[in-house]
């Protein structure tokens, strides 16, 4: 049985990478049956729906969605679909590892951090409003039950993955109530996992130590907004945003989609990076159950970069989108495969 998922190529540089990680996927041998979408102002101009209906029948139908950046419009329009899609199925859980592959010139080498993200509330609410000409509000919501329940999901994911420390980022010096009750629950829940050490370290001064030491951290536990600007940060240790994949995981759908947006300054050129959104394909085929295939991925992704011949532009190569994977897909014959872990320091 092929596994159904759905493709939302998306915006900008999103159908070039998207296109690259479905070939990459194809040449593991598995079989899929991809559902292809538009959303956001493409599928609006074909349908008046910038979520189209069928879509969300789609997303409901095969519950694995795998997905291109969507660009937003800026100070105006309609509200971003990337964030309508994780409300819609409520994916709470954005998690987005952030690790170095071999061989890349990166200003840190063998970072291994995971940020764990929540996904469906916080100033991302979308509720704004003006209350008098010149002075506008914007709503952060924070609810006790979505602050338990990431921070259940960063606890077991702790325990199951032997990871060893968590830090709850937050500004609860200044925003007392909304990052107040962030901090209560996440300690709440920090209780029922002693293994784990848990700390807490406020959002500006987690970016200076960041910067300083990414090796004082292991887990990242935060809010929507601090979670999207830390990931970028984080995104920089391990050769830039070409580089970092996330999965929106509920307990009923998940979507897997990269950290960066839709790059218009590289839109339509072949020039973008699809290792985040191949590494996405590596973390929907471990949802799957498919841990042969992600391994496959990895190693070629791994091979590829070891030996240097056709990186992107991002990370000081010459190649184009395609011919980058090209090279992951031939790298994923056995024989190079093997030879390539022979040649493992
Ligand atoms: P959006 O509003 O859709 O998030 P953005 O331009 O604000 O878009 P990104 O698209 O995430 O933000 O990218 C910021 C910059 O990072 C881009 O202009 C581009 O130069 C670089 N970048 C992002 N993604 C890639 C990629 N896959 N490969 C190479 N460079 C990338």
């Amino acid at each position: 049985m092929p596994h159904q998922i759905t493709l939302i190529p998306g915006d900008g540089i999103g159908p070039e990478v998207m296109q690259a990680a479905v070939r990459v996927l194809e040449a593991t041998g598995l079989k899929f049956a991809w559902e292809t979408y538009a959303a956001g102002a493409e599928a609006y101009e074909k349908y008046q729906e910038y979520i189209p209906s069928a879509l969300i029948d789609s997303i409901g139908r095969t519950r694995v969605g795998l997905k291109g950046p969507i660009s937003t419009p800026i100070g105006h329009g309609f509200p971003s679909i990337n964030v309508a899609l994780r409300k819609r199925f409520e994916l709470y859980a954005n998690f987005r590892p952030i690790s170095n592959l071999s061989h890349i010139p990166t200003r840190y080498p063998q970072v291994d951090l995971i940020i764990i993200r929540e996904n469906t509330e916080g100033l991302y609410s979308g509720i704004e409003h003006e209350v008098v000409p010149g002075v506008v509000e914007s709503l952060k919501i924070m609810t006790e039950k979505a602050c338990t329940r990431i921070s259940r999901f960063a606890f077991e994911y702790a325990r199951k993955n032997q990871r060893k420390k968590i830090h709850a980022i937050h500004k609860a010096n200044i925003m007392k109530l909304s990052d107040g009750l962030f901090l209560r629950c996440a300690r709440e829940v920090a209780k029922g996992y002693p293994e784990i050490t848990y700390g807490e370290h406020i959002v500006d001064n987690t970016c200076m130590q960041l910067v300083m030491n990414p090796y004082q951290y292991d887990m990242l536990l935060m809010e929507n907004l601090y979670g999207d600007i830390i990931s970028d940060l984080c995104a920089a240790f391990v050769g830039g945003l070409g580089m970092v994949p996330s999965a929106n995981l509920g307990d009923h759908c998940a979507i897997f989609e990269a950290v960066h947006g839709t790059a218009p300054d590289l839109a339509g050129k072949d020039l973008a990076n699809p290792t985040a959104v191949i590494r996405c394909a590596e973390l929907m085929l471990h949802h799957l159950g498919e841990h042969g295939a992600a391994l496959k991925i990895q190693n070629a992704l791994e091979m590829v970069y070891r030996t240097r011949d056709k990186l992107t532009r991002d990370v000081g190569g010459k190649a184009g989108t395609s011919e980058f994977a090209d090279s992951i897909i031939a790298a994923m014959e056995p024989e190079a495969v093997a030879a390539a872990q022979n040649r493992r320091p």
